[in-house]
């Protein structure tokens, strides 16, 4: 198997607690995640690890706005320019709009923190570099299966699912599935995304949403109860020539593989119909019954693994997954199963 790996993604580490469902929690989504990865799968046999080629910036304009990324590289800095924060300081937005008022758009960073993101993750001073190393990643694994490779891993952090074109959110910056996915697009490709995440691909939805050559599938807990709350319904199929090529797939929580299995064939059927020549998973092992949202158990990774076998080219990207233990077998166990 093929991984890319950049070590770059150590630049944005977050330290800060933040109150999550009424109890301060120290953060989740750290570095820690991707070096666990990264020596689970020296148990896998053929592993080829290499470092990604440098991004091409002009990639990320395939799935973000040019204003979004330039408030993403100076935000910190302008951040403490303008407050006096420390180096080391996290900026976090403490400001919305509120919802049906009339609004200037924002020019101080303070307010722009709050236009851009819709949660409370951190800007870093190595957010931008490291958020930049994961897209190379994804882009990385991209170009290979582009090449000829039959699939490539692409240990891409901080995640990116949550990703929108001009918004940060749920640990995402740069959304690395959706930079896979449009990059392959760009050459040519019929794409499909599926998303095995717990959490709604809410970024891949919204980058595609419009768009009838990459078809975006989700299958996730349900949202009228976990983030990200306001979207994942199965009413929501894309919009003018993307209307069809959007296909939610949300289970009741605690979800088992009884529920989930049926869920993964329809996700399947739909590749199959949408006439995809290519793959990219968005792979979240945060399914796991530890997190909280689905109930998978350690024995159904490698059932997840074959089930994403389509005989297609497939290019495997790393979203969520955090508990101790669980990121270190469910990867492993799903590329294993998956090769
Ligand atoms: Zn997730």
């Amino acid at each position: 198997m093929l991984v890319y790996a950049n070590p770059d993604h150590r630049l944005h580490d977050p330290a800060e607690p933040h109150r999550f469902g009424g109890v301060l929690l120290p953060p989740a989504e750290t570095a820690a995640r991707a070096d666990r990865i990264l020596s689970a799968l020296t148990c896998l046999p053929a592993v080829d690890v290499r470092v990604p080629e440098p991004l091409d910036e002009q990639d990320l304009l395939l799935v973000h706005e040019p204003h979004y990324l330039e408030f993403l590289r100076a935000a910190h800095s302008r951040w403490r320019a303008a407050t006096g924060a420390p180096a080391d300081g996290e900026a976090v937005a403490y400001i919305r709009p509120l919802p049906g008022t009339p609004w200037r758009p924002p020019t101080h960073v303070d307010a722009q923190l709050g236009i851009y993101s819709n949660d409370v993750d951190p800007i870093l001073e190595g957010t931008w570099l490291a958020a930049r190393s994961a897209a190379a990643s994804a882009v990385a694994a991209a170009r290979a299966v582009h090449g000829g490779h039959d699939a490539a891993y692409a240990i891409s952090r901080p995640p990116g699912h949550h990703a929108g074109p001009a918004t940060f959110g749920g640990y995402c910056y740069l959304n690395n599935t959706a930079l896979a996915a449009a990059w392959l697009a760009s050459r040519g490709a019929r794409v499909a995304v599926v998303d095995v995440d717990t959490h709604h691909g809410n970024g891949t939805q919204a980058v595609f949403w419009t768009r009838g050559d990459v078809l975006t599938v989700s299958i996730h807990g349900d949202p009228e109860v976990h983030f990200p709350f306001f979207t994942g319904f199965a009413e929501e199929r894309g919009e003018d020539d993307g209307s069809g090529a959007n296909l939610n797939l949300p289970l009741p929580s605690g979800s088992g593989w009884a529920q989930y299995a049926p869920a993964l064939e329809k996700a399947r059927r739909a590749v199959s119909t949408f006439g995809a020549d290519v793959l990219v998973v968005a792979l979240g092992v945060d399914t796991h019954v530890t997190d909280g949202v689905l109930a998978l158990a350690d024995e159904d990774y490698p059932l997840l693994g074959q089930a994403l076998r389509t005989g297609m080219p497939t290019v495997i990207v790393q979203e969520g997954g955090y508990g101790e233990g669980v990121l270190e077998h469910a990867v492993p166990a799903v590329l294993a199963a998956f090769t």
